[in-house]
């Protein structure tokens, strides 16, 4: 790809004097941009790109086309749910009806509030809650918005010397992260040789100073956490909360319930679950359920609907945690949602969750031959695996070992996304792969076939993989030099 758009910024390809969008002579009479007062207008002029629309169109639609995506390709990142986003979902966010101005009275937006109050109450049937607030706009916020309704439920029986939470060492780096920004500290509790949080190192960190516990499930290792029962029985017996990191609720969908299983308050991320998309840091939207009991806690504005009248409203409880975002959150996904649940249905939502199983088990159990499985049995709706096995990989103290990195950056040169790698932190060469639900036979057919190919590559060409991607617009990159340097701004302006 040799055009003269390509790897180009739009200013680069500003000409002065070329215009692509005029806007049309003021039809009100009196009024012109230059009556405005002195102060209020810019001294200088703007640097905006002058192109014309062929080159805008070229430009963006040559930027497109080096992007991987879900509507382009096979996208298995582990713990990321890349599932396929319904179009429908689209055309109903993109309804002139939802165009309402967040500063609008509740009289005038009844629709809407509806639509939120309806997706609150799928949520918690489906997690066997009390309540959700809609309100944060991220997985991540929403722990800190469900550690700030723990913090809040101890402060207000005065009970102020809980500072601490407990996290697995297996957890997403958001927990410890989410917690200490909330104002706790973390303590670390272990994971057992089966990747399930170890209940006899948890037993002596039980004691007065504990806010609560935090658990994901299925963890970040795709393994059901089994010993829940016992867990949220030890946390509440010391006086704590029992928290669900609910990102990746897809396996769980209609199958079973944080609330049934002793949660008190847990976040769900529809950025995943329920197919609105992600990635490149928004939007997203991660609504905070909470257990009868704790709803008072929950962030204001909140949307209840009045009996009497049977109109929605907004309210501002005074025992609320306070407010943690502008308005009602992200609504345009809060609506992608509900066309999602409301496609789906009652009956077919429990497919979802089953079928990712079958999807991830059906991979682990084709690639075991070639790949190093460290947890052995079925998985839920992900997996790890522990790099390639030694007689693909080569020796470890060679230079030319191939590493978990120099697969994923094969798999490029294949049109597949790399799964997520080096994380969990438990495994050195960490892989972990979630297909979801929305995949075909053939498309993870096909993903074998290819990690199979790899292997066998690596066994006969190692340069052939020390040096991928081939085939990339941009080869193998620095990802430290990346990291560490970033270049965020265009120097020549
Ligand atoms: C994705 C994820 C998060 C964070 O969600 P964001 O929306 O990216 O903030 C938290 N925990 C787990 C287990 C996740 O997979």
């Amino acid at each position: 790809m040799n055009n003269v758009y390509y790897g180009k910024l739009v200013f680069e390809l500003s000409k002065p004097g070329r215009v692509g969008y005029s806007l049309p002579q003021c039809e009100v009479e009196g009024y012109a941009l230059t009556d405005l007062p002195e102060g209020l207008r810019r001294q200088s002029a703007t640097i905006l790109p002058e192109c014309d629309e062929l080159t805008v169109v070229r430009h963006y639609t040559n930027m497109s086309n080096n992007n991987f995506g879900v509507d382009t390709g096979f996208y298995p990142l582990g713990s990321c749910t890349m599932k396929y986003n319904p179009k429908i979902n689209e055309e109903m966010a993109a309804l002139q009806d939802f165009n309402i101005h967040p500063a609008v009275p509740a009289e005038y937006a009844q629709g809407a509030l509806r639509v939120y109050d309806e997706v609150q109450a799928m949520l918690s049937e489906i997690a066997g809650l009390s309540r959700f607030t809609l309100n944060p706009y991220a997985g991540a916020h929403g722990e800190l918005t469900g550690l700030m309704v723990i913090s809040t439920y101890h402060r207000q029986r005065g009970d102020v010397a809980r500072t601490k939470i407990i996290v697995p060492d297996s957890a997403h780096g958001t927990n410890p992260a989410s917690a200490a920004v909330a104002g706790f500290q973390i303590v670390q509790v272990k994971s057992t040789a089966d990747g399930t949080v170890d209940v006899e190192d948890l037993k002596p960190l039980l004691g007065p100073d504990i806010a609560g516990m935090m658990m994901t499930n299925p963890n970040t290792l795709g393994i059901f956490e089994t010993k829940i029962p016992e867990i949220a029985r030890l946390v509440h017996e010391c006086g704590g909360l029992m928290y669900y990191d609910g990102a990746n609720l897809n396996p769980m969908l209609g199958v079973c319930r944080p609330g049934d299983m002793g949660f008190d308050v847990m976040h769900i991320n529809l950025h995943k679950t329920f197919s609105t998309p992600h990635g490149g840091g928004g939007p997203g939207s991660g609504p905070v359920g909470v257990r009868e009991g704790l709803e008072h806690c929950l962030p204001n504005p909140q949307v209840v609907k009045n009996e009497e009248t049977g109109l929605y409203e907004l309210v501002a409880d005074e025992q609320s945690l306070g407010s943690v975002s502008g308005y009602l959150g992200n609504f345009a996904i809060i609506i992608r949602a509900f066309a999602y649940l409301l496609s789906l249905g009652k009956e077919n939502i429990p497919l979802a969750g089953k079928l990712s199983v079958l999807n991830a088990n059906y991979i682990k159990e084709c690639l075991r031959s070639h790949y190093k499985l460290p947890i052995d049995g079925l998985c839920k709706h992900e997996f790890v695996f522990d790099g390639l096995k030694d007689e693909y990989a080569g020796d470890h103290h060679d230079a030319d070992h191939v590493t978990t990195l120099d697969v994923a950056k094969r798999l490029l040169d294949y049109g597949f996304h790399a799964p997520t790698i080096y994380f969990p932190l438990l495994f050195h060469e960490a892989m972990m792969i979630e297909p979801t639900e929305t995949e075909s036979k053939d498309t993870l057919d096909a993903f074998i076939e290819v990690m199979k190919t790899i292997a066998e590559e690596a066994k006969a060409d190692k340069q052939l993989l020390k040096t991928a991607p081939h085939s990339t617009p941009i080869r193998r990159l620095d990802d430290v030099k990346a990291v560490k340097e970033p270049k965020f701004t265009f120097k020549a302006l």
